[in-house]
C-alpha cells in the first residue's frame, strides 16, 4: 500500500518488482533527495531532524531489493543536510547497522551521499542518475527504464526520501497497520509543506486523505480571503477557492479534481495575489531550468515566457493568450521528461481559470464594449 511520496504516487512495491530477477549485475538503491519542486520542503525535515529513519528505511529496502550499495542524491543547496547525513551514516556504520556484516548477520549494505549542483531537472530520476554518474544531469530517453539499466547500466530503484522513511514502520508494525492509516487506496501518513498565506507556514503530518481544510486549520488558518491553492507543488494545476473547499488530499481525489497531490507542497494564495504575475514567475522558473534537450520544452517555455511578459507588462494581445494556451496543449505529453507537463499544465490552468485577470491587462481590454 505504500505509494511513492515524490510526486507520482506510483506503488513502491510494484516499482521494486520491475527489477529483473535473473540479472548478474549489482543492484543499486537510490534515494531521491533532490526536492527541487517549488513549494516543497518536507524531505529536508526528515533528513535534518531524523536522518536515521531514512538510513534504516534504506537499509531495509536495500535488503529487500538485493542492493549492497545505496546512494542518497541530495541537491547542492542542502549542503548542511548532506553533512548531517554523512555524520549519521558514520554513526550507523560504527553501530554495525551499515557495512558488510550488518548486526553480525552477514548482510551487506552501505550508503554514500552524492551531492548535486542544484538543477530542478535532477529530481527526474534518469537525470538524477546521469548526474550521479558524474555527467551533466540530462534526462535519458526511456526505455530502458532504471529498473533494467540505471546507475552505471545496472538495475536501479529510485525512491523518494519520504517513501523510504515509511518502510521501517511497515516492517515493524506490519502492512495492515500501515493500511489502517489513510484511505483504502492511499495508505499511510503524508507530510504536507504549507506555505503562502497561512498564519503558521510549515510541515504538517496527517493521514492520507485528510481534508485540505484540516491541514490549513493546523497551519493557523488562511490569512485574508482565500483565492487559490496549489496542492502538490508548483507543477500541479491551481485550484480556485471554490474548487478546493471540500477537497481531501490523496492521489485519487486530487486527480479527480483536475490537479495532483504531487509532493504535497501546498501553496496558499489570498485575494491580494495577482495570478498573471504568478504565471509569469512560474514560467520564468521552468524556462530557466529546462535542460534544453527537446524543442517543445526548451523553445516552448521561452516563447510562453516572452508572451506572458508582454501580457503582464501591459503590451500583450489576445493572440498572445490564445497562443499560450495553444502552446501548452502542444507541449503536454510531447517531451522527453515530465518537465514539459510540469509547466504546461499549471500555466494552462492559470490562464483558463483566471482568464479575466489576464484579459484585464491587455491594452485593448474593453475597447469593443
Ligand atoms: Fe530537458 Fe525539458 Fe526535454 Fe525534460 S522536457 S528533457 S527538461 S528539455
Amino acid at each position: 500500500g505504500l505509494r511513492g511520496r515524490g510526486g507520482a504516487g506510483f506503488p513502491a512495491g510494484v516499482k521494486w518488482g520491475f527489477l529483473p530477477k535473473d540479472s548478474t549485475k549489482p543492484v543499486y538503491l537510490v534515494c531521491n533527495a533532490d526536492e527541487g519542486e517549488p513549494g516543497t520542503f518536507k524531505d529536508r525535515q526528515i533528513m535534518e531532524f531524523d536522518p536515521h529513519l531514512l538510513i534504516e528505511g534504506m537499509a531495509v529496502s536495500g535488503y529487500a531489493v538485493g542492493a549492497k550499495l545505496g546512494y542518497i542524491y541530495i541537491r547542492g543547496e542542502f549542503a548542511w543536510i548532506a553533512d548531517i547525513l554523512e555524520r549519521a551514516i558514520a554513526e550507523a556504520r560504527a553501530a554495525g547497522k551499515l557495512g558488510n556484516n550488518i548486526l553480525g548477520r552477514g548482510v551487506e549494505f552501505d550508503i554514500r551521499v552524492a551531492r548535486g549542483a542544484g538543477a530542478y531537472v535532477c529530481g527526474e530520476e534518469t537525470a538524477l542518475i546521469e548526474s550521479l554518474e558524474g555527467k551533466r544531469g540530462n534526462p535519458r530517453l526511456r526505455p530502458p527504464y532504471p529498473a533494467v539499466s540505471g546507475v552505471f547500466g545496472c538495475p536501479t530503484v529510485v525512491n523518494n526520501v519520504e517513501t523510504l522513511a515509511c518502510v521501517p514502520y511497515i516492517v515493524l508494525q506490519g502492512a495492515e497497520a500501515f493500511r489502517q492509516i489513510g484511505t483504502p487506496n492511499n495508505s499511510g501518513p503524508k507530510l504536507f509543506g504549507v506555505s503562502g498565506h497561512v498564519k503558521n507556514p510549515g510541515v504538517y503530518e496527517f493521514p492520507m486523505g485528510v481534508s485540505l481544510a484540516k491541514v490549513l486549520e493546523a497551519a493557523g488558518g488562511v490569512v485574508g480571503n482565500l483565492k487559490a491553492v496549489i496542492v502538490g507543488g508548483l507543477s500541479t494545476p491551481i485550484l480556485k477557492a471554490e474548487e478546493c473547499r471540500d477537497l481531501t488530499l490523496d492521489y485519487d481525489t486530487c486527480a479527480a479534481a483536475g490537479t495532483a497531490l504531487g509532493s504535497g507542497g501546498i501553496i496558499v494564495m489570498n485575494d491580494t495575489v495577482d495570478i498573471p504575475e504568478i504565471a509569469l514567475r512560474t514560467i520564468e522558473f521552468y524556462a530557466h531550468e529546462s535542460c534544453g534537450q527537446c524543442t517543445p520544452c526548451r523553445q516552448g517555455s521561452t516563447t510562453i515566457k516572452q508572451m506572458l511578459r508582454r501580457v503582464v507588462g501591459g503590451k500583450g494581445s489576445s493572440a498572445d493568450l490564445a497562443n499560450v494556451l495553444q502552446l501548452c496543449k502542444t507541449i503536454k505529453g510531447n517531451t522527453l521528461c515530465p518537465m514539459g507537463d510540469a509547466f504546461s499544465m499549471p500555466i494552462e490552468a492559470m490562464v483558463v481559470k483566471y482568464k479575466d485577470e489576464f484579459e484585464s491587462l491587455l491594452p485593448d481590454a474593453g475597447s469593443d464594449q
